[in-house]
Formats: C-alpha cells, structure tokens, sequence
C-alpha cells in the first residue's frame, strides 16, 4: 500500500495501528499494510469501527498483521484490558480467563460483555476479509478471485494487465 494510505491509516488510529513502527521482534506490522492500493476504503472502514469500540469500551484492538493471503484480506489482531496500571492482552481463545485473573476486570468488563465484544470484533474482520473477495486489490473496483495457483482479486482490466505480465515473465524464461 502507498506512503500516503499508510500514513493516514497511522495517523486516524492511533491505539490499532500502535505497532507500525515497532521492531519486527515485537509486530509484524512493521512491515506495514501487505496488501494493494484497492483495499485501502475496506481497511479504513474496518478500522475506523474497530477504533472506535477500543475507545468505548476502554480495550485495545491492536492490528498484528494485515497482508493479502490466496487473493483475499487477512487481518490479524491482539486485544488488550486496562488492569491497573497496564493494558493486559487477552487471550484469543481463553478470554474468559481473563476474568479469574482479578476483580477489576469484571468491573470493566462483564463476562457477556467481553464474549459479546469477542464475537463483534470477529464477525467485523470476517466480513472485511469476505468482502476482499470482491474488491480489485489495485483499483477497488469490482472484482474477483480468480487464477490458476496463484489467487488474485482483480477487476477484469487489471487481471488483463496481470495475465500479460504472467505470460510475459513465463516467455523469459
Ligand atoms: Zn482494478
């Protein structure tokens, strides 16, 4: 994705993409955004609502990894609890857990609340990913997966544009 997308992504969520410019031993979104110019509308959509649920619910959705995998969105996620004096991460699949850990959590967040959360968070990213299957990945534009091994969601003109490139490398060969 270009300078200027990846900028303002930063920019307007601070508390998801906290981890843009820290070391790949911590984040792999160091690498920033994997993914081509036709995704940015998604991603800032996506963003802006995950954004604002940590603020309303004083968590920390935390992007890990947003990459295209097999022509599609992937994006990759840690959440965090205020105990104390720090965010706590909470574990993807034994959130509940969290709970045992101390009382001040429950006051944050209820049990229900937290699986109520857990679910919207995911079902936000699951949709963001399935609607990549239709969103040229260079133009945004309406597109689709398609190809043969390798998986691209492009619009009809750039998947063109994608074959003859494909057939110009393989007569180099
Ligand atoms: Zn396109």
């Amino acid at each position: 994705m270009n300078k200027h997308y990846d900028r303002y992504l930063v920019k307007h969520y601070p508390i998801l993409y906290q981890g843009r410019y820290k070391s790949p031993k911590h984040t792999c979104m160091c690498w920033g955004f994997e993914c081509g110019d036709g995704w940015f509308n998604l991603i800032n959509s996506l963003s802006f609502v995950l954004e604002m649920i940590s603020r309303k619910y004083h968590i920390q959705i935390v992007a890990t990894q947003i990459k295209e995998k097999y022509g599609t969105l992937r994006f990759y996620y840690d959440w965090y609890y205020w105990w104390g004096s720090h965010y706590y991460r909470i574990p993807d699949k034994f959130w509940w857990l969290c709970e045992l850990r101390g009382k001040v959590f429950a006051l944050f967040l209820s049990k229900s609340k937290t699986r109520k959360l857990s679910r919207l968070i995911t079902v936000l990213i699951d949709n963001a990913e399935r609607v990549s299957h239709h969103i040229c990945e260079q133009c945004g534009a309406w597109g689709k997966t398609r190809g043969t091994g390798w998986l691209v969601t492009l619009c009809d003109k750039h998947y063109k544009e994608y074959q003859n490139e494909h057939r110009t490398i393989s007569n180099t060969d």
